[in-house]
């Protein structure tokens, strides 16, 4: 019995993914690539972009062969569009067997029986399952073996106006320490050396428990033996502080990169968005990063064109870009997401126009990033060589983030190594090994 999976969307869908791949082994089934050999498909969907429906609708066209030559197949759909949607989706494809919320991934294995026994097995509940947590029994299967995402909160509090996930992922809900720890042992023991804490606000950790900081997930997570590094995603703006950029400086295992989206540098854009804080504010938390952590890589998403934004605003994006000079930048266009407060404001610009500003913009980030590599040149950095690729090249990653090619000895497979970059490329540098742990 096989299982395939294809997975849409953010790294809380491929965490997501990976618990499934974990309940689907414990009951027996084994992975394939190939998904007309499977007798179990899962799409794992996301909401984020426009029209994810016709993506989804797309896939699911094409994995409804299966059932030629093998008409026991099951065919499921979960994640955030089948939690918005699901209904909708299961309408457009009747043949689907299984749908199932952001909260029920838990319910699988009684899912997927009561799909084998040819029935419609549809769970979308509006209600957070108080039960989730069941979630914990199973394990994660990953691709990688020496990184792993750890799920430390579900859901979001926020309210951001052009957003789905509040809807779809319902409000915050923290894990336990003791549990989250639990699995940061397991992981280690399993040969994993740089933990991935993620949700889709992290920094509001423990808001939920009432006494729980998130720098003290941070401390605990760093105390577990084996943890040879700390990386996660997302914070907002609003809930990073002083005490958390302090113990990110401090500990030795908490890498020097964060991402921090601003979505907009204008305020008037900000405050439409519901955002929470202005561009100023947004700065003075940058300034406090680099005041701790002068080394600090950072990253951010933006959003171009979001309903009433001028030129005047864009250009107050750009500021912001210049000014804090990110070592990446991930813009998109603005596009309504269905079921968002922003989906029913009118575009105010032309998609010309917005297609030149984004062009511009990511240009204009092309030549900082490559800058901020060109400092790169004839350093030493530490890797964790997390594969070999086909050119027998080691790949690994420095703390601050960077995609480095190494030339080496396959032995450093999953080691932290030291790396001489001899060539910096706009998106990735090489060099060699000049020594491991
Ligand atoms: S912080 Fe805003 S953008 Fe991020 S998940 Fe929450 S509502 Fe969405």
């Amino acid at each position: 019995m096989k299982y395939y999976i294809k997975t849409f969307g953010c790294q809380m869908n491929v965490n997501d993914s990976e618990k499934m791949a974990g309940i689907l082994q414990t009951l027996g089934y084994t992975p394939t690539e190939n998904w007309e050999e499977a007798d179990v498909i899962l799409v794992n969907t996301c909401s984020v972009r426009e029209k994810p429906d016709q993506k989804v609708l797309s896939a699911l066209g094409e994995f409804k062969k299966v059932k030629k030559h093998n008409p026991n197949a099951v065919i499921g759909v979960c994640g955030c569009l089948a939690q918005r949607a699901g209904y909708e989706i299961y309408q457009k494809a009747p043949f689907i067997d299984m749908v199932f919320g952001t909260t029920n991934i838990h319910h699988l294995p009684n899912l997927l029986e009561e799909a084998k026994s040819g029935n419609k097995a549809i769970e979308i509940l509006e209600e957070i399952d108080e039960n989730e947590n069941l979630l914990d029994r199973f394990p994660t299967v990953r691709e990688n073996k020496y990184t792993a995402f750890v799920t430390v909160i579900r859901g979001c509090d926020k309210k951001c106006t052009y957003c789905i996930v509040p809807t779809t992922r319902g409000r915050e809900r923290s894990r336990r320490i003791g549990d989250i720890l639990r699995e940061v042992q397991y992981l280690v023991e399993d040969g994993v050396k740089e933990i991935h804490l993620i949700g889709q606000n992290v920094t509001a950790y423990g808001k939920d428990f009432g006494d729980v900081k998130f720098w003290e997930l941070l401390k605990a997570v760093a105390e577990v033996d084996g943890v040879e590094r700390i990386r996660f995603t997302t914070g907002h703006p609003k809930d990073l502080d002083e005490d958390t950029i302090k113990v990110m400086a401090d500990l030795p295992q908490v890498c020097e990169a964060l991402h921090l989206p601003i979505q907009a540098g204008s305020d008037r854009i900000l405050q439409a968005m519901d955002r929470g804080y202005t561009q100023k504010e947004y700065l003075q938390k940058i300034e406090l990063l680099k005041k701790y952590i002068p080394n600090i890589a950072l990253s951010t998403d933006i959003i171009v064109g979001f309903p009433g934004e001028t030129y005047e605003d864009y250009l107050e994006t750009v500021k912001v870009i210049k000014e804090v000079e990110y070592d990446q930048v991930f813009a998109f266009k603005y596009s309504p997401r269905p079921g968002t407060p922003a989906a029913d404001l009118p575009m105010t610009e032309s998609p010309e126009e917005l297609s030149k500003r984004l062009n511009d913009l990511i240009n204009l980030q092309k030549d900082i990033t490559f800058k901020k590599n060109l400092e790169y040149q004839d350093k030493i950095v530490e890797i964790l060589v997390e594969e070999i690729n086909q050119e027998n090249k080691l790949v690994g990653r420095t703390r601050t983030n960077k995609l480095v090619y190494a030339e080496g000895s396959p032995e450093y497979l999953g080691k932290l190594v030291d790396v001489k970059i001899e060539k910096v490329n706009r998106f990735s540098l090489e060099g060699s090994i000049i020594g491991g742990d």
